[in-house]
């Protein structure tokens, strides 16, 4: 998510945190201080009351947390990496490096999460009851966190994408059809009706007095519907790029220099030039390095006309590259995550092209264009249940 910020790093997963999560986290804290926690308990400080409403905030966004570390974990095992973890105003997102492979992992991932909120939920709750009686504010704490735990641990089990229900949803669609796509469309579907109840649900409790829970749930409810969409969106999206290859994408001409090459011809003659982002420096027809806009930049203006390109050039062995025969939502997802503007592809050790990613989106919108948009879906090469797995 775009102006995300890490703030740690937990299991080797990477904590992330999105300027609306601090928006969420003031306003819970805010309605705790002023709200529940003077409405519950009665003769505490302003101080106290406030202390421990920022402290239940805080540990409300721990225990999400938590809660999306039990899926990424589960992930984990099941040799799914998480690269990192989103807490925003909605709690937390995981991102998976790529799509469960099979109908249980899925199941097994998304049901993780709930399992651990009702899990904290006791924990807390238990620990509560023994607090009762000889630290109020503690217990305050405590119960909360148990009651907010079971909220959500329920809340998340409704069938609406991205919550976890509609991932467990889909799991049991895609066990009973066998087919992927399908079990997606189902689940997108059983999320829009989902998206739309909440949002009208919404309305009713804004008209007849709610103002705040009304416009809260209404804009839950948006967002669901945009992530049930967004989800048959992305499945098509993978449809069209699970039939191509690197090499049906790649730009089979490409620029090349010598290593010997200053700076300045290369900026002169291709970047300005013809708009390439990079070049590849050879030597005899074999690669020895790559040079992108961005190593460029690193060296100052005056000193380009002096800088050969095997100067400042990424060389061959730490230069992250492709096979022909990867698919291309491999390519596309590898890109995203390394953080790449271009790739080599490579045939037989010998380098026979390049992918862009700009070229490669958009190559995507075009083949979105052409594909038939009522039709029936292309046939699945899955017949057992289990997705071919990019490997
Ligand atoms: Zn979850």
């Amino acid at each position: 998510m775009g102006n995300s910020f890490r703030i740690g790093r937990i299991f080797g997963i990477d904590i992330e945190i999105h300027p609306s999560w601090l928006l969420i986290l003031g306003f819970v804290a805010w309605s705790l201080s002023e709200g529940f926690f003077p409405d519950t308990y009665e003769h505490w400080s302003r101080v106290a009351y406030w202390a421990v409403g920022i402290s239940s905030a805080l540990l409300l966004f721990v225990t999400v947390l938590i809660h999306e570390l039990a899926h990424a974990l589960v992930a984990r095992r099941r040799g799914l990496p998480v690269p990192r973890i989103t807490l925003f105003i909605f709690g937390g997102m995981s991102h998976m490096s790529r799509q469960p492979a099979t109908a249980g992992e899925e199941f097994q991932i998304a049901a993780a999460g709930p399992a651990m909120s009702i899990l904290i939920a006791m924990v807390t709750g238990a620990l509560g009851l023994l607090v009762r009686d000889s630290n109020e504010k503690a217990e305050a704490i405590l119960f909360y966190l148990a009651f907010v735990n079971v909220a959500l641990g329920v809340f998340n089990i409704l069938p609406g994408f991205p919550l976890d229900g509609g991932r467990v949803l889909r799991s049991i669609a895609w066990k009973r059809t066998g087919s992927f796509r399908r079990a997606t469309r189902i689940a997108a579907g059983v999320g829009e009706i989902f998206g739309y109840g909440l949002i009208a649900l919404g309305f009713v409790l804004l008209l007849s007095g709610g103002v705040l829970d009304g416009i809260w749930l209404a804009f839950i409810g948006w967002f669901l519907l945009g992530a049930a969409r967004g989800e048959t969106a992305g499945m098509q999206l993978e449809g069209v790029l699970r039939r191509l290859v690197a090499r049906q994408v790649m730009r089979a001409e490409f620029p090349s220099v010598t290593p010997g090459t200053p700076l300045q011809q290369i900026v002169d003659d291709f970047m300005v030039g013809h708009g390439e982002r990079a070049v590849m420096v050879a030597n005899d027809g074999t690669v020895a390095g790559i040079v992108t806009v961005s190593d460029v930049r690193r060296v100052p203006r005056e000193e380009w006309l002096n800088t050969p390109a095997q100067r400042v050039m990424t060389a061959r062995p730490d230069i992250v590259t492709v096979e022909g025969s990867t698919p291309a939502l491999q390519v596309l997802t590898m890109l995203g995550e390394k953080g790449l503007n271009q790739v080599p592809v490579l045939e037989n050790g010998r380098m026979v092209g390049i992918i862009t990613r700009r070229e490669l989106l958009d190559r995507i919108q075009l083949a979105e264009r052409l594909a038939p948009k009522d039709g029936p879906p292309p046939p699945e090469p899955e017949l057992s249940g289990d997705r071919p797995q990019p490997s």
